[in-house]
This record gives C-alpha cells, structure tokens and sequence, in this order.
C-alpha cells in the first residue's frame, strides 16, 4: 500500500515484518480506510532501525530479516501521554477517600505533596518515577511527557527536572504550580523567583513552560508573567486552565500560541472559538473528573467547534493517580461523549499534536516503530472492556519492550 525507500543509515539494520495484523489503527488519514484513524484491515508492517519503514495488506509484505505473527490482534500506535506528574513522593490516598465521602477537591492539597518531595532522596524521587514510567509502558505509553512542580524551591524544581530528563524528552518546567506554604502572603515575590533564578537553573533540563492558572492557583497575569519568561528562555508554552471553574487561562494560552491547554473543564463559546483559531490542543484528563467527581468536559462540543483534542492521564498522587490511558480512553468514552475512535486517536495522535511531534502517535512509514499489541480483535474493546489488562506486547523505537 505505501512504503519508504530504506535511508542509507538503515541499509544493515534488520528488518522485522509483523505479520497477522487483524486491524491496524495507522493514525494516518492517508491510509486504509482513509479515516483519521487509517485503519488497515489483514495488515503487516515493516519495521527497521527504529521507523515503521513500510504498512499495507499483508499480502503485499516484502521479505525481511525476521518475523512476527500477531495472530490476528488488532494494533494500534503506542500512548501519548501528554500530561503527567511522575516526580513526586507521597501518597494522598486519605484525600481521595475524603472526596469520595464528599469533600470537594481544591488546589491547595499540592502543597502536601511539596512537602513529602522535597523530604525525598534524590534517589527516591528518581525511582518513583522511573516505577510510573515502566507502568505506563506496560499498559502501552510510549511518550510520556513529565513536569515538575512538587519541589517549589530552585533547588527542588531543578532536580525534579533533572531526573524527568533522564526518562523522556518532552519536560516541563511548572514552577507555576501553586505557591508554597512558605510564601502564600507574598505571590508576588514567589513569580519573581520562578521568573528569576528558579527559571534559569530548570530551562537546561525542560522543554516546556507551564502554569495552573486557577483560582487557588496563580492568575492570568501571574501566568502570563511564568510562560512569556519561559518562552524568552527558550521553552514552548501549555497550560493548566479551567478545570474547577471558568477563567482566563485558555484565553491567555491561545493567545500566546500554546502547544497545549490542559483541563478545559468549563470552556465558553469564545474560548472554543479561541482554540479553534490559534490550533491550541485542548487536553482532556478523565482520570482528574473521574478521582475528584467533578462535572465531565464535553468533548462533542469540542469536536463541533473544529478544536483539536487530546487524551492523557494528568498521573499525579492529588487529583488523578492513575497510570492508565486504556482507562482514560474508556472515560472519554464513556463520560465525555467520544466515539471509540475518536478517544484512541486523541490519546495517539492527538497527545502527539499537544507535544508538537510528528514522529509519534501515528504508524506510518517514517514515524516511530512504537506500537501496542492488543489481545482484542478492535481497538474499540480499550472502551468495551474497561480496566481489562489487554496490552499483549508492546515495541518501543522497533525493540519489544513487553511481552
Ligand atoms: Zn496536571
């Protein structure tokens, strides 16, 4: 169906073809049935270096060096998760409960969380992470963004990110995340030193900027004071905004030309339109409605609206401790009005969108052999069978990781 001539650099790097494909979910419109998913039915794929060098029908695979026969499970592109809190220490398992009792979430659980990580080793955070990461691999995320955000001080915030760095590219500086205990009767002076010199020692290890822009939080101007200083540093801009309440954050995100706006809980018609008109991906985290029982984005009203979206979990220990986009997938679904489809490829191609990538979320000559092997016929059973372990094998850069 389609193929890539091999790059010179790949000339003697084995081949794999993986033969006996049910359905292929290429996440390239260009391919199969020509949806935004390109789905391929009876497919194969090629796999070389660490590309995807050629998809199509399996009796049309060309020779390679090696083998490997799903036995007719579907498979689909490996998770983006856009949206994660790894470094952390803690548990806040008690606040959870309390929520569930009936207590409503607020943001200033996060300082608890300050607390416990700043105690840690950096030893202790790097583990806890490095735990998470090998957690999410196993239930088929591939690209894991991770921000900082627990440590608070120049100190803490640096190596947050220092150990984030070490497990993926995609790092985000959130100095912004809330102001700590110690300084809650001076937040003007807390921006000054994220802006100052806590920007300066995270901007070598982070490619991102963010805030929480939320009452509670950090207001728009604040937030814009955090990202248009981290943009002169050289970091990309997302944001944290409207998730408890409406605000200006997505507003201030698209006009700043934000890869991303994350929550988007309560959104107005104009801030619909914003998004639709900067290309602003809104990311929505069903785990986060899901842990602290609150209202369901509408993602319908998203979709009508032309606004790109995206799928991730916000893993965090305050407001969504879960690991799992199969599980946020079948939120989506189910509580946010997304067809199957629809929530596979915001949590694919659409986390890739709210990273800038083009390499990921898609399987398609060229991009990234990561790849998740289901024991399911569909992918629309990630939604029909929820918190069903149904990640067969996963491939990360063409090396099987799982399974
Ligand atoms: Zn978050």
């Amino acid at each position: 169906m389609t193929g890539m001539p091999p790059s010179p650099h790949l000339a003697h790097a084995p081949a794999v073809v993986v033969t006996g494909i049910g359905q292929l979910v290429t996440a390239d419109p260009l391919l199969g049935d020509l949806s935004p998913l390109g789905v391929v039915t009876g497919a194969a794929l090629v796999l070389q270096g660490e590309q995807v060098v050629w998809v199509g029908p399996a009796a049309a695979a060309p020779a390679a060096d090696a083998a490997v026969d799903v036995g007719g499970r579907a498979v689909v592109p490996g998770f983006v998760d856009s949206h994660a809190h790894l470094v952390f220490a803690g548990d806040r398992a008690d606040e959870f409960e309390a929520r569930m009792a009936g207590r409503r979430y607020a943001a200033g659980g996060i300082r608890r969380t300050v607390e416990a990580t700043r105690a840690a080793t950096d030893e202790q955070l790097a583990a806890r992470a490095a735990s998470l990461v090998g957690e999410m691999l196993r239930q088929g995320t591939t690209t894991i963004e991770i921000k900082s955000g627990y440590g608070l001080t120049v100190a803490d915030e640096a190596r947050s990110l220092a150990v984030a760095r070490t497990l993926t590219t995609e790092t985000t500086f959130l100095g912004a995340h809330v102001v700590p205990a110690e300084m809650a009767d001076d937040p003007a002076e807390y921006v000054r030193l994220v802006c100052g010199p806590m920007l300066e020692a995270c901007a070598p290890h982070a490619r991102w900027v963010d805030a929480f822009c939320e009452r509670g939080a950090f207001d728009a101007d604040q937030a814009r004071a955090v990202l248009t200083a981290g943009m002169a540093a050289g970091l990309q801009p997302r944001l944290h905004a409207n998730q408890l309440g409406p605000g200006p954050g997505v507003q201030l995100a698209c006009e700043l030309g934000a890869a991303a706006v994350d929550h988007c809980t309560y959104l107005s018609d104009a801030d619909l339109d914003a998004l639709a008109a900067a290309g602003t991906v809104a990311t929505l985290l069903p785990g986060v409605e899901f842990s602290t029982r609150s209202p369901w984005p509408d993602a319908r009203r998203l979709s009508a609206a032309g606004v790109t979206v995206a799928v991730a979990t916000d893993c965090n220990p305050g407001s969504s401790y879960t690991s799992s986009m199969p599980l946020c997938v079948a939120l989506a679904v189910r509580e946010m009005g997304m067809t199957a489809g629809e929530a596979l490829w915001s949590a694919t191609a659409g986390g890739a969108r709210a990273l800038r990538r083009d390499d990921v979320g898609r399987l398609s000559p060229g991009a990234r052999a990561d790849l998740v092997v289901l024991d399911a016929p569909t992918y629309v059973h990630l939604a029909y069978r929820p918190g069903v372990p149904l990640v067969h094998r996963v491939w990360q850069g063409a090396r099987p990781v799982t399974g």
